[in-house]
């Protein structure tokens, strides 16, 4: 068996360790006699799984007591619709769309009420950040939307918006403990886990509580409601059993690594290996503004289609999975998660060194 780098956007790699304990324990969980994909998530067993995952992630992200955490279906895109339904008291939300899944949720949240697209990035294909110290924030907006790392295009927040004063939301999906928060900043931080938590199905929403009520849009979904899963500890129906299961490993291993300063600074030496390269090479170059760079996903292009076509190719044959850009963008796209080890990023740029050697003209 030979396992590859891996450097899908998602779903993603994730850790070794966590992989093998899950197969130690695929047929009988701790004594129980089976696995935990055939138990009941009313049983005291299941129960102490997803009760010490949230605590766990409470621990690593230092999340106040009054936010709570749900584990919730649907992905992130059924967040898109959940927030306007749960949140637009006044029917008004801003928001700021820096890539696809930002211009989505915006989108989305059109059919729900009066949403502002308050600043975007989309004059340069996505590839920067807006200046967001000082925007036409709308008197009665219910919030402030953000997706905090554009997966597709590659950029990050470095610095959260000026909300004056407005619920900040955030779509963290992709950069999902990969460095420290400041919880407090924000009214819902959310994401799908899929890309540098767990198995997909699994959304997680931290939400702080004085958002949440049964004051909603008429309309909305008994499922679609934050009360209902808060006040049933995400048990109201059965939830994604066995992909918590998974995050509550993935949470450990985070813990046992050092935690999310000791992620943040494993996942600076990961990127700035790869940029670095970037910086210095002739024939790959980065695509997006050099101080909006995410640390999760490196896009780049060499400027020459059919050059790119054969890098991805050439790479695949020598074990390097995934690379190509995301069909909205084209050219290639590194993802490197936090259980992509540093090893991986090292042998991409040995790759690419010998690549831009073979190919420069
Ligand atoms: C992948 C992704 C989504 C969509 O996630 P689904 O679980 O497929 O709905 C939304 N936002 C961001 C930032 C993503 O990276």
């Amino acid at each position: 068996m030979a396992r590859v780098y891996n450097f899908s956007a998602g779903p993603a790699v994730l850790p070794e360790e966590v992989l093998k304990e899950a197969a130690a324990e695929m047929l009988d969980y701790k004594g129980s006699g089976m696995s935990v994909m055939e138990m009941s998530h009313r049983s005291k067993v299941y129960d102490n799984i997803i009760k010490e995952a949230e605590a766990d992630l409470r621990e690593l992200m230092n999340i106040p007591d009054n936010y709570k955490v749900l584990f919730l279906q649907g992905g992130a895109s059924q967040q898109f619709a959940m927030i306007p339904m749960n949140l637009m008291k006044n029917g008004v939300a801003d928001y700021i769309v820096t890539g696809q899944w930002a211009k989505k949720a915006y989108q989305e949240a059109c059919m729900y009420g009066k949403a502002n697209k308050i600043a975007s990035s989309e004059d340069k294909t996505f590839s920067y950040i807006p200046d967001c110290s000082d925007l036409p924030i709308s008197e009665d907006a219910d919030y402030v939307y953000i997706c905090e790392n554009n997966t597709i295009y590659g950029t990050k927040f470095k610095t959260l918006p000026n909300t004056k004063g407005k619920t900040l939301v955030s779509d963290v999906s992709s950069c999902f403990l990969s460095e420290p928060v400041d919880v407090t900043k924000y009214g819902v931080i959310y994401g799908g886990v899929q890309k540098n938590i767990g198995p997909a199905g699994v959304v997680i929403v931290i939400i702080r509580e004085d958002l949440i009520s049964e004051d909603v849009l008429p309309g909305t979904p008994t499922m679609l409601r934050y009360k209902v899963h808060a006040d049933a500890d995400s048990l109201y129906n059965t939830p994604p059993c066995y992909g918590i299961y998974i995050c509550g490993k993935v949470f450990k291993w985070i813990k046992s690594m050092g935690g999310l300063q000791a992620m943040k600074e494993l996942n600076e030496k990961k990127a700035q290996i790869l940029y670095d390269f970037l910086d210095n090479s002739k024939l790959f170059k980065g695509t997006v503004r050099k101080e909006d760079r995410s640390l999760m996903n490196v896009p780049f292009v060499t400027g020459d289609a059919d050059l790119d076509a054969k890098f991805v190719k050439e790479a695949k044959a020598a074990g390097f999975e995934n690379l190509k850009g995301h069909r909205s963008v084209g050219g290639m796209r590194a993802s490197i998660y936090n259980a992509m080890p540093i090893e991986g990023v090292e042998a991409l740029v040995a790759f690419m060194q010998k690549f831009e050697e073979e190919n420069l003209k």
